[in-house]
């Protein structure tokens, strides 16, 4: 991790399958971010056999791709403090400085419009199969994510009931 490279599947896989064994997961649980590719889909589902749970809901938040590239290129952090910014939806009073303690604001390597397109061309090669994997096994929701933030939030909320 310290390398920056990605943790293994069967580490993550593992720290699954003991999270989700807690009594707080008993009324469901929400994973972020995982899984990213069909391989990682099909050891899921294993792992959760194994320990009688399912994947009863997958939402997709549809974004198109020049709106993720606005987004995630605007994207500025304060160095002294951490605060999170955006030049466009949530500006600083003064450009490239922090509203709370005055610190300079960068942009994060990773936010990088170069790195957004790599970034999302693998989303596209390796994530975008699973919309039709989940899809198949009648548990897909697709949510559309432009919007204001509650009304997205009710979106979602509304896509996990149903
Ligand atoms: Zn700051």
């Amino acid at each position: 991790m310290q390398k920056g490279a990605l943790v293994p599947d069967s580490l993550v896989l593992g720290l699954i399958r003991e999270r989700v064994q807690q009594s707080d997961c008993d009324k469901g649980f929400i994973l972020d971010g995982f899984p990213r590719n069909i391989i990682q889909a099909d050891a899921l589902e294993t792992v959760l056999k194994e320990v009688g749970k399912t994947v009863d809901r997958v939402v997709a938040i549809d974004v198109a791709e020049t709106e993720l590239v606005e987004r995630l290129t605007g994207r500025r952090t304060c160095k002294a403090c951490g605060t999170g910014y955006h030049v466009k939806f949530q500006p600083s009073r003064v450009v490239g400085k922090c509203d709370k303690c005055g610190g300079d604001l960068i942009q994060r390597n990773d936010d990088v419009e170069s790195v957004i397109r790599e970034r999302l061309k693998v989303y596209s090669e390796q994530t975008t199969p699973l919309l039709n994997y989940y899809d198949k096994r009648g548990v897909l929701r697709r949510v559309e994510g432009v919007g204001a933030f509650d009304e997205i939030t009710r979106r979602i909320t509304r896509a996990l009931r149903d």
